[in-house]
């Protein structure tokens, strides 16, 4: 159920932009003025009939109006718990149960007007057997700064609170945890204060049927007790969220007093609102290719207008190269997002500048492309072409193998030395020296090395260079028949 749910509901903090000034704004007092034009000091500031609160232990706290609903005969009031608590405080307070029982015909009746609900404070026009309008009040104790700040400790902790709250529920456990956190957030006995027009000293017909009424609304909405207790509900949320981020932040007690409260909010306070924000939209269909990027020759190419930090025209077919790249890349990116089992895929890491720009260069891009990219990444032209092609056999593992040398342990040496005897009768047997993490085919161009990765990459010479010659295998004496050229 969500907060739009209740049509009759004004909730003037929740969006200032649904204030449209119709008649559920309707002052709920200008009734009540004309009926008792000698009422005096009954109501304090609220007689003047001002919307704003003139009490309230927070200036920004609100008053929200539920316009009058129709005769219900023969339904009870209070569905839920906590609406049944409110009615028995009422019933445990009042005297005569004669006036409950009128309370109760009124309520049904639709007698009772719009309810104003402020901090402290409910109001409503009333009208008695014979027509005749009065204000009542019922009056309910705000909780005090400590005790709201108890509260709302209480509940940032628990996030299934905020969870229920959002879903106007109230579960009996936060009741009980508030109380042990020394708050009673529902009345008892006594503590609904009744204020009448009709003057009479207790519990009438009409704060009776006033209290009624209110017990429906609560049923629909557990914040109309929040606000009677002092606060709204926008103004708790954003509370429960600071809250929550002073949880979540790192402890640092000297820094806390300067920086800003954080934007963020932790997981566990996202999933409790999963009931407040918006689903996720839905993935966007896969594509058959990737988009062509623009053309970005003609103008754009003769304008020549040096861009800033750059010397000389925009270099258009390196900008094409990249959007083309960037494309290709989100087609790629999409079609494995859609395949099924996405979700198990590990993130990959993302790659440094120097691993992206020998990516970029296995797109065989025109040779002043290559020419920046090799710049780029500190490499020649010859050793760019080098590690593309390592690049090409596999990935970022294969570039760390052209690139670095490194001492493998002594088991790792005993078992290739093994497996490479087996694969080979004497005499054919190569002779390898080693060095590192590289061996080498003593009287020929090839080369094994072993990576980080626990594989065993293929080398050959040429022109006086070590170039990859292939994927990488599990055991030596495959990747030496690929150096070999024997597969
Ligand atoms: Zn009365």
């Amino acid at each position: 159920m969500s907060h739009t749910d209740y049509p009759y509901d004004s909730d003037r903090s929740y969006d200032p932009d649904r204030e449209q000034g119709d008649e559920r704004h309707r002052d709920p007092y200008a009734d009540a003025h004309a009926s008792r034009p000698g009422a005096q000091g009954n109501a304090g500031g609220a007689a003047t009939g001002h919307h704003r609160p003139t009490h309230g232990n927070r200036p920004d706290a609100v008053e929200r109006t539920f316009a009058a609903l129709p005769p219900a005969h023969g339904r009870g009031f209070a569905q839920t718990w906590w609406g049944q608590r409110w009615l028995k405080a009422l019933e445990d307070t009042a005297l005569d149960n004669q006036q409950l029982k009128k309370g109760r015909k009124h309520a049904r009746d639709g007698a009772v007007g719009a309810v104003s609900v402020r901090p402290g404070r409910i109001t409503a026009v009333v009208r008695g057997q014979d027509g005749t309008p009065y204000r009542s009040d019922v009056l309910l104790r705000e909780l005090t700064e400590a005790e709201w700040d108890r509260l709302l400790d209480m509940v940032a902790d628990q996030s299934g609170h905020i969870a229920a709250l959002l879903d106007r529920d109230m579960p009996p456990h936060l009741v009980e945890d508030a109380a042990a956190a020394g708050v009673e957030l529902l009345p008892g006995i006594g503590d609904l204060e009744p204020e009448c027009g009709c003057e009479a000293w207790d519990h009438c017909p009409h704060t009776s049927a006033l209290c009624y009424q209110l017990a429906r609304l609560l049923d629909q909405d557990p914040f109309v007790l929040l606000l009677l207790r002092g606060r709204g509900e926008r103004d708790l949320l954003d509370d429960l969220q600071a809250r929550s981020a002073a949880r979540a932040a790192p402890h640092a007690p000297g820094r806390a007093a300067v920086a800003p409260t954080p934007q963020t909010v932790p997981a566990r306070e996202v999933f409790a609102m999963a009931v407040a924000i918006p689903p996720l939209p839905e993935p966007p269909p896969p594509v058959p290719e990737p988009g062509r990027p623009p053309r970005l020759g003609g103008d754009a190419a003769t304008v020549g207008t040096p861009s800033p930090g750059v010397a000389g025209p925009l270099d258009t077919d390196a900008l094409e190269f990249l959007a083309a790249d960037a494309a290709a890349r989100a087609h790629r990116l999409l079609a494995q997002a859609l395949a099924p089992g996405h979700e198990q895929v590990p993130v990959r890491e993302e790659l440094t500048e120097g691993q992206d720009a020998v990516r970029l260069a296995t797109a065989n891009p025109a040779a002043p492309i290559v020419a920046r990219l090799a710049a780029g990444c500190g490499r020649g032209r010859a050793d760019l072409d080098r590690a593309a092609l390592a690049w090409e056999h596999g990935g970022p593992d294969a570039l760390a193998v052209l690139d670095e040398r490194w001492a493998p342990g002594p088991d790792a040496l005993a078992r290739a030395g093994v497996q490479l005897s087996q694969a080979w009768e004497e005499p054919e047997r190569p002779r390898l020296r080693a060095d590192g993490n590289r061996w080498t085919v003593v009287g020929a161009d090839a080369q094994l090395r072993y990576g980080q990765d626990g594989r065993w990459w293929p080398y050959r010479k040429e022109r006086g260079h070590w170039c990859p010659a292939g994927p990488a295998a599990g055991d030596p004496a495959t990747a030496l028949a690929g150096a070999l050229g024997e597969d």
